[in-house]
């Protein structure tokens, strides 16, 4: 198969390749900077990568969310999220590989049970974008790849711990998986009585929104499962037509659909760009869930936000809207019981 280049310079993404199924798009993913550069009218040499072969975590996006980024804005919050950077070759104080201990909670392969009711399976490593931010960047992810008949052992988990009522998948992002095994998988945690929830953790409806298709929704709302999806969107901008409708066939199906972001340096970490997106969010069907402090994942230390802006952020967003449109905003500590709660100054007078 192959990626038509570019027909047009002012293009944003190539459209032939936007029109195509999900699998022909996630191939033609972009993995070259420089055809990023290309894409959204900036020169290499603008942009802070002098060192970033060094960088394990490779570049990629797919052509529909570069389609989303405005042309020659070498700060488009878009772009800040996929674009490789220097700074990530930095050794900062307080950042580790394994910052949530994961590898702690990880009783049998691709499973994670870490909180009570509820375990979360890595179906897949892979994405369809890689987030610079990334907290799994680290993640061991060839130690925790059951393959396709590894999964017996996660069911079987699951079906002897009565307490777990839900289940996430999650990952990388599990929808990368084919519909196929994310059937089988389904089905058999459906066979668990006490299992009442499947919920997934996916970041395709906003970065890969063909993905989105009817063998999809038959597994996802052909059981007696209740369905939620949780979506990852850090700015409204990433929302447009595409991304309604996809969420408009999950709405339409029943499916419960929630948002987590990210809090992020020069991405979103002002009131007025998260009141945007809570908005926008609803307008699409969605409500916000969580907005996550970043987790100190190496690599990552240019995306921090300190606590004190955080805490302003929180305040604003709070007395700006609707209790239902103020995400929680929450930080993961390593063996705590649930994520934690991040506290605000109230003071009026502040
Ligand atoms: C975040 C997370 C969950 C889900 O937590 P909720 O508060 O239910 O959204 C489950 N397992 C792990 C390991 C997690 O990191
Ligand atoms: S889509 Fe999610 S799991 Fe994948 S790189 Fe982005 S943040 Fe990480």
């Amino acid at each position: 198969m192959s990626c038509p280049a570019v027909l047009s310079p002012h293009a944003t993404g190539d459209v032939s390749i936007r029109a195509r199924d999900w699998q022909t798009q996630l191939k033609c993913a972009v993995t070259d900077v420089d055809e990023l550069c290309r894409l959204v009218g900036l020169t290499r040499d603008e942009l802070p990568l002098r060192h970033t072969s060094l960088i394990k975590f490779k570049f990629k996006v797919t052509h529909s969310f570069i389609a989303r980024m405005r042309q020659g804005q070498r700060q488009d919050p878009l772009l800040l999220q996929v674009l490789p950077d220097d700074q990530e070759l930095d050794q900062a104080v307080g950042f580790s590989a394994d910052p949530l201990g994961e590898r702690a909670v990880n009783p049998v392969s691709g499973l994670l049970h870490k909180y009570h009711g509820r375990v979360l399976l890595i179906v897949t490593g892979a994405c369809s974008i890689h987030c610079r931010y990334c907290f799994r960047r680290e993640f061991p992810y060839e130690q925790n790849n059951p393959g396709t008949l590894g999964w017996q052992q996660a069911i079987d988990y699951i079906r002897c711990d009565p307490s777990i009522e839900e289940v996430i998948f999650s990952g990388g992002d599990p929808l990368l998986a084919n519909d196929e095994r994310l059937a089988s998988l389904t089905y058999a945690i459906a066979d668990i009585p006490h299992v009442q929830r499947l919920r997934v953790h996916t970041r395709l409806p906003i970065t890969l929104p063909a993905r989105i298709t009817s063998p999809l929704l038959q597994w996802l709302t052909g059981t007696r499962l209740r369905a939620i999806v949780v979506v990852h969107c850090n700015h409204a901008q990433e929302i447009n037509q595409e991304v309604v409708d996809a969420l408009s066939l999950l709405r339409a199906r029943g499916v419960t659909l929630l948002n987590q972001s990210v809090l992020l340096r020069g991405i979103n970490d002002n009131a007025d760009t998260l009141i945007d997106l809570s908005k926008a969010l609803f307008s699409s069907g969605v409500l916000p869930y969580y907005c996550h402090r970043l987790d100190r994942v190496t690599g990552s230390h240019h995306f921090h936000v300190d606590e004190a802006k955080i805490s302003d952020i929180m305040r604003a967003v709070h007395t700006a809207l609707p209790g239902y449109l103020v995400p929680a905003f929450v930080c993961e500590e390593s063996g705590a019981l649930a994520k934690a709660p991040l506290h605000q100054s109230w003071s009026t007078s502040a």
